[in-house]
């Protein structure tokens, strides 16, 4: 396929730009999200022109946390559009986010001169971006001829979703998009992937070797990952669970693949069943720092593990696995249930009542923290007020960030449906909440609430103004304790300066979303919380609640305060 250089004006023409997004629709293709300028901004309006909806964000980060957002809940690759060099950059942290998490993601990025580049003379936004992206990528690619268009956002494509799915990196430069060629010998490159994510059958040996293993066990515990929510199986595996009673934990993007109010949910006696169990499945889970990696106090030494993952090369990555069942979790939950005939499997009567047993005292606790009326309001009270209400909504999709208000929101707000909960995951990263949010929202139509610490939502608050343009139902609600973490540290500078910790416990956050035409509230109350959340679902306007809470409550890095390294000095 020749390059027209001079084109007679009754030829009929098409160029690099125009073939990205045909290729693009092709496959399926509804929604882009990102950030335009040089070279792309006319691919983002050809996208609009041909029905691919185009959702213009305020930063490319925010718009490939959208982006992934949609991969994670559609199994298609959500596809981030950037200009060259900073933009690229930009977008980069959200790449790495979907390929640490296993999230479908496709970031496509205008580049400038390779020649200019290769040789380092200095060309506008120069960056040699497919070898940077390489390391934060499934995979990287450069597409350098139009007849090739096709064939690389196939494989793209292929490389989001096929096996783990993951960040794939896809560098167009201005040569390419601008190439003019003959139309009707582009059509003719097009197509789409046939089975671009094929299932992986498990071998019969090993879920034969993984049932017996389960099957003789005297403590059996299910976890389930965010790989068992993104592969769509939930009739299946609940059908698994409930046949065979055994005891499960949700990681917190699986809340919600059963409801959280479920008897066989063992959430809240977590410490118990892990220094208990004898067998733990993991489903779609990687035994990584979110499990302390299988080993340590919190686990029965002797555990033995089975696990269900699509990627061979996870097994044994931190303790030994002594059935690893390689395949799809569609595939390998489907001839869990069907082995169940030949090899019947039932927690016993005793291992479901201690369990039941351990959750009882510390749902005790829970209540109490839940029911304190001190004012200001702390994290559990005021995650109470909105408990309250969103029990009411059991198909919201909940977004949540922050230290203290991750990890209390995940204890406290309860999920009742698949694939309804998007946090920080697998990398523990801050900024993802109003990106999720509006990924969220596009993807589904539906309500979102996003339950941000204030200075989680500092990262991207700018996005309200995207939410607003595109009048999202979305509620914002950020926990105010003036801080990272709190506001309860001291000034060491001796000249007045706040402590590195410390953010404006008496900012307005609510004056943010009113500059946009959003609606505000601001709360001190759990009785006013409940009302503006209620209202604000309702409205189903953009909204945004400021809720002040205590600034001395939450703890140093939440949960994970042991990851935080005190030498000499604890102040
Ligand atoms: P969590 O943080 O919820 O524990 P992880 O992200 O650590 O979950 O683990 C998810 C695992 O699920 C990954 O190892 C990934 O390879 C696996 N996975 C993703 N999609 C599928 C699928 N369709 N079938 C089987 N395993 C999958
Ligand atoms: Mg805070």
């Amino acid at each position: 396929m020749a390059t027209i250089q001079n084109p007679t004006p009754d030829t009929n023409l098409t160029d690099g730009m125009h073939i990205v997004v045909d290729a693009l629709k092709k496959n399926g293709i509804e929604t882009m999200y990102g950030v335009v300028g040089i070279p792309i901004t006319d691919l983002a309006r050809h996208a609009q022109e041909a029905g691919i909806r185009f959702i213009g964000c305020r930063h490319e980060q925010s718009a490939g946390y959208a982006a992934q957002a949609a991969g994670f809940l559609t199994k298609k690759p959500g596809i981030l559009l950037t200009v060259s060099a900073p933009g690229f950059l930009n977008g980069l942290t959200s790449l790495a986010n979907a390929t640490t998490n296993g999230f479908p993601m496709i970031q496509i990025s205008g580049s400038s001169d390779r020649a200019i580049i290769d040789l380092q003379q200095g060309d506008y936004e120069g960056l040699d971006q497919m070898s940077i992206a390489k390391p934060f990528a499934k995979a990287s690619y450069r597409i350098n001829k139009p007849e090739d268009i096709a064939t690389g956002i196939a494989r793209a494509i292929r490389a989001a979703i096929s096996g783990r799915p993951g960040g794939v990196y896809l560098d167009l430069t201005t040569a390419l998009l601008a190439s003019v060629v003959d139309k009707d010998a582009a059509d003719k490159t097009l197509f789409a992937p046939v089975d671009p994510s094929p299932a992986l059958i498990p071998s019969p040996e090993s879920i034969d070797r993984a049932m017996k293993l389960i099957a003789g066990a005297k403590k059996p515990l299910i976890i389930l990952g965010k790989g068992a929510a993104y592969a769509q199986a939930d009739d299946t595996i609940k059908e698994f669970i409930e046949k065979t009673n055994i005891p499960y934990i949700p990681m917190s993007m699986a809340k919600g693949l059963l409801p959280d109010n479920h008897p066989q949910s063992a959430a809240s006696a977590r410490g118990f069943v892990l220094e208990n169990a004898d067998v733990v499945v993991l489903m779609g889970a990687r035994l990584n720092w979110l499990l302390s990696h299988g080993k340590g106090k919190h686990w029965n030494p002797n555990v033995q593990f089975v696990q269900l993952d699509i990627d061979g090369m996870e097994f044994d990555s931190n303790r030994p696995i002594a059935a690893p069942v390689a395949g799809d979790i569609v595939s390998s939950i489907n001839a869990f249930v069907a082995g169940l005939a030949t090899t019947p499997i039932k927690a016993s009567d005793d291992w479901v009542k201690a369990v039941n047993d351990a959750k009882i005292p510390n749902d005790e606790k829970m209540k109490v923290k839940l029911n304190n009326t001190d004012l200001p309001m702390d994290y559990f009270s005021a995650l109470n007020a909105m408990k309250k209400v969103l029990d009411n909504y059991k198909d919201m999709y909940i977004i949540n960030e922050g230290a203290n208000t991750l990890d209390d929101g995940r204890n406290v707000i309860d999920m009742y449906k698949p694939r309804h909960r998007l946090d920080c995951g697998t990398w523990g990263v801050m900024g993802v909440g109003m990106g999720f949010a509006i990924g969220a929202a596009v993807t589904s139509g539906e309500s979102v609430v996003a339950i941000e610490g204030d200075s989680a939502f500092g990262f991207d608050g700018m996005e309200i103004e995207t939410i607003c343009r595109f009048k999202l139902p979305v509620t914002t609600v950020i926990f105010n304790n003036g801080g990272i973490y709190n506001d309860s540290h001291v000034d060491l500078s001796g000249r007045g300066d706040p402590s590195p910790t410390t953010l404006m416990a008496d900012a307005h956050y609510d004056k943010m979303i009113e500059a946009f035409g959003g609606v505000p509230y601001f709360v001190q109350t759990p009785e006013e919380l409940s009302k503006a959340l209620e209202e604000g679902i309702a409205s189903k306007k953009p909204t945004l609640i400021n809720v002040v809470i205590n600034r001395t409550c939450g703890t140093e890095s939440g949960h994970i305060g042991n990851l935080n390294p005190k030498v000499l000095s604890n102040k």
